[in-house]
């Protein structure tokens, strides 16, 4: 089995529909295929929720309308009979109408989350009726009845494992499944999503749930890049990267994986792919256990930063103190990214904000608190960075004249990590660029 994603790019069009079935049927091996929402869509979607949010309901309705009108137009160009399109209509249909009475209801987490699952919902039906007009042999599989939330809103891998075999099962003669990325159930079984870039998620969650032999994750670049490509010019594909130093990398802000996607594959040891669906013959990225080449690799870059600086109002050091910090964090289910210690001073960052007031209370009892908004961390990921040459030099006098404010440097061999007021990320990206990878 293996397991092959695309992404909302790579099914955004007509024509790239057409691309994608030529490529999952390239070989013999039974596939899963995990497909996102037209590029757009959750987007649109979001849009559309955030207006009903508002009560803005003329808003919401020409929202509805536009994007109604996009998946006419599309399935057009998609499909020839007038037998598929009555089909394709009916499914445009449902899902629109689905659309137009949430604007009769008020808005509820569940609503919202039944709204952003229309895109893939929308584009694995219309994707089965393509096949089904180039008479490809395939079976539409619900994400929805295998792929399930634990109690913390993680995904239940043991659970997903256990229900996609029952579903596989049903279908003993078919090879090529199709399924829809990002949805999937909460421990309530209502609907629900792995966040923002979650199809990634969905394929490597599949993929070590059926112990596939390779999750590939199909976009609209050439695989992972040393730097930014949509901040930075010159930028260049990495032929292999190990899983930890592709999970930093997700984590850190390259957008090209989710966040949190690699550790499934990695679990079972699957090899992750990534490869253009636009130019197939391209050589991608592999992402397996070995590094491959030592030295650094990319750098990556996460917004939305909050710095939290703790003084310790009474006591040095103490030991036990830093177990009350993270206790605080840990109350409110806050993960830290980075942390530096001084003798009198320990600094965090978080990237949520959502329980910070909590958090600012509940430390002052201990320590002074200060707290930075907009910065950025940027995250320089390779293998056996400290061993490598002088890199911490060459990094230092790149960035010689951004107001870094925080470093984290022997956490790993494969990470050095800044941290900068977000006015300086651009520049940043550029000047390691040229400092650390001569581009
Ligand atoms: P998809 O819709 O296929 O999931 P995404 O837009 O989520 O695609 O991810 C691909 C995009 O990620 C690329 O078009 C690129 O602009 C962006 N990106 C950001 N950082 C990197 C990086 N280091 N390497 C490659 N792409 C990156
Ligand atoms: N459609 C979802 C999004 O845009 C999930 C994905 O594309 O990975 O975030
Ligand atoms: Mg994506």
């Amino acid at each position: 089995m293996k397991v092959m994603k695309f992404g909302g790019t790579s099914v955004g069009k007509p024509e790239r529909m057409h691309q994608v079935s030529q490529l999952i049927t390239r070989d013999d091996e039974a596939t899963i295929v995990v497909l996102s929402a037209l590029s757009g869509t959750t987007n649109a979607l979001v849009g559309i929720s955030d207006c009903l949010a508002k009560a803005d309901k003329q808003g919401a309705t020409n929202q509805i309308e536009t994007l109604e009108k996009h998946y006419r137009t599309f399935i057009l160009d998609l499909l020839k009979s007038a037998e598929l399109r009555a089909k394709a209509d009916s499914i445009i249909d449902e899902h629109f109408e689905f659309l137009k009475i949430t604007q009769r209801i008020s808005l509820s987490d569940a609503l919202n989350r039944d709204i952003l699952a229309q895109g893939e919902l929308m584009s694995t039906k219309l994707f089965s009726l393509y096949l089904e007009q180039e008479n490809i042999e395939h079976a539409l599989i619900p994400a929805l009845e295998f792929m399930r939330l634990d109690a913390n809103d993680e995904p239940d891998l043991a659970v997903i494992k256990e229900k996609i075999t029952t579903v596989l099962a049903n279908y003993p003669s078919k090879k090529l499944f199709i399924t829809q990325g990002y949805i999937c159930r909460n421990v309530k079984g209502e609907v629900d999503n792995l966040k923002r870039g979650g199809s990634d998620y969905t394929a490597s969650l599949i993929a070590a749930a059926t112990k596939a032999s390779v999750c590939e994750i199909w976009t609209d670049i050439d695989g992972m890049h040393n730097n930014d490509p949509r901040v930075v010019d010159k930028t260049i594909a990495i032929e292999q990267l190990s899983f930890d130093e592709a999970a930093e990398l997700a984590y850190f802000g390259a957008k090209i994986l989710h966040p949190t996607c690699i550790w499934p594959a990695q679990q079972e040891n699957i090899p992750v792919k990534l490869l253009n669906t636009m130019q197939p013959s391209a050589l991608g990225t592999v992402i397996k256990k070995e590094a491959g080449t030592v030295g650094v690799k990319a750098v990556a870059a996460k917004d939305g930063i909050t710095s939290v600086k703790i003084k310790s109002s009474r006591m040095l050091l103490a030991y036990g103190f830093l177990r009350k910090i993270f206790e605080v964090f840990e109350k409110y289910k806050t993960p830290i990214d980075m942390i530096t210690t001084s003798e009198v001073a320990v600094s965090v960052t978080i990237d949520s904000e959502l329980h910070l007031a909590e958090i600012i209370e509940e430390l002052s009892k201990i320590a002074s608190v200060e707290i930075e908004r907009e910065q950025t961390i940027v995250s320089i990921v390779g293998n056996e960075i400290a061993k490598t040459d002088a890199v911490l030099k060459k990094l230092f006098d790149a960035v010689n004249e951004v107001p870094v404010t925080m470093v984290s440097y022997g956490g790993s061999p494969h990470n050095i990590t800044l941290l900068l007021p977000s006015a300086y990320k651009t520049k940043t990206l550029q000047l390691i660029n040229k400092g650390l990878f001569n581009l």
